[in-house]
């Protein structure tokens, strides 16, 4: 019954870390280990897309809204120019 809950926490502390750009596997065990406390960490952390765009390595595709590296002159997401 506990290991169901385990798991439970550590499948939600993988998807919030993926959703913030994220190592879906690492935050899984993470969340095995540190249940509850995991998954907090996760949400706390802020998504490596905000770093991206403060450092300016990275802008946002004006059509897609995905992160590209900021001399990309065709969007890998959906494949327009800039
Ligand atoms: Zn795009």
């Amino acid at each position: 019954m506990l290991l169901i809950i385990e798991l439970g926490f550590a499948v939600a502390t993988a998807m919030v870390a993926s959703d913030r750009g994220r190592g879906k596997l690492a935050w899984f065990t993470l969340g095995l280990f540190l249940g509850p406390l995991a998954l907090v960490i996760a949400y706390l952390t802020e998504p490596l897309e905000w770093k991206a765009l403060e450092n300016g390595t990275h802008k946002k595709c004006s059509f897609c809204a995905e992160l590209v590296k900021f001399e990309a002159r065709v969007c890998r997401h959906c494949g327009r120019e800039f």
